[in-house]
């Protein structure tokens, strides 16, 4: 069976902050090395999308002032995402995009926001207005799939009462400044606080996005069936975080 990855890029040209269109440059190299099909469509402000037809919806992250402008079109997409998700599209979320799906985001200003209300985590901005900055590593366990994954935070947002957590805090913060957990993971969407861009520096979390968006097409397809790439790139640039911030890899 020839796979093919469709991937809808929400907001594209407003929520790419870090380098988040990086991602999308990693998922199109690994697929073409393996003769995998890859579509990349965008869905901006405005536009007629049926997001059903993708097998991953991608949301990157952005400043308190864009996620406020997108926000009544983002509401009226909510139908669409849920059958989408319903349907076993998988959905990767970065910082913003991941606030959006929780109960609501709450600015540096207190000016306050719905999300998408999908799940039980909400974010507050600290009175303070202190941000998480700072490389990160976090321990996750995708499916079985035991990775450390590296990147880059850059937060107020304090997200809490999360059920699910990607993994466990290393070095950084992650949801919260003391929370020591990071993200959100539940099998349909996995939702990080971690630019950097994410894919680039974490082969293994780019290969567990693309089986599960395969799966959507093919309930059968294993993180196993994909062919082995030569990651040592990505390894050097694993390294000298690791270095950097003392953790053992
Ligand atoms: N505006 C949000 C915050 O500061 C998200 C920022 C981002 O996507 N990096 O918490």
């Amino acid at each position: 069976m020839k796979h093919s990855l469709r991937v809808c890029w929400l907001y594209h040209d407003i929520m790419d902050l870090y380098g988040d269109k990086g991602n999308m440059m990693v998922l199109k190299k690994r697929c073409e090395d393996r003769d995998i099909d890859f579509v990349l469509d965008t869905c901006g402000i405005g536009e007629k999308k049926n997001l059903c037809d993708y097998n991953l919806i991608f949301l990157g992250g952005g400043d308190d002032k864009t996620q406020f402008s997108l926000i009544p079109d983002l509401l009226s997409r909510k139908e669409n995402i849920k059958q989408a998700m319903d349907e076993n599209t998988f959905v990767l979320l970065i910082c913003g995009g991941y606030q959006l799906f929780g109960q609501y985001y709450t600015a540096s200003d207190n000016q306050k926001i719905d999300g998408l209300k999908f799940y039980d985590y909400y974010t507050d901005t600290g009175a303070d207005r202190t941000r998480c900055v700072g490389n990160i590593i976090i321990e996750a366990n995708l499916d079985g799939i035991k990775t450390q994954i590296v990147g880059f935070e850059n937060h107020g947002g304090q997200t809490k009462n999360v059920s699910k957590p990607l993994g466990k805090v290393l070095s950084g913060y992650g949801n919260t400044f003391d929370s020591g957990y990071e993200g959100f993971y539940d099998g349909k969407i996995l939702g990080t606080y971690l630019h950097g861009p994410l894919l680039p520096k974490n082969p293994v979390v780019a290969d567990f996005v693309i089986t599960k968006a395969l799966q959507k097409d093919d309930p059968e397809f294993k993180f196993e069936d994909l062919k082995p790439l030569e990651n040592s790139f990505d390894e050097a640039a694993r390294d000298v975080l690791f270095k950097r911030l003392n953790v053992e890899k």
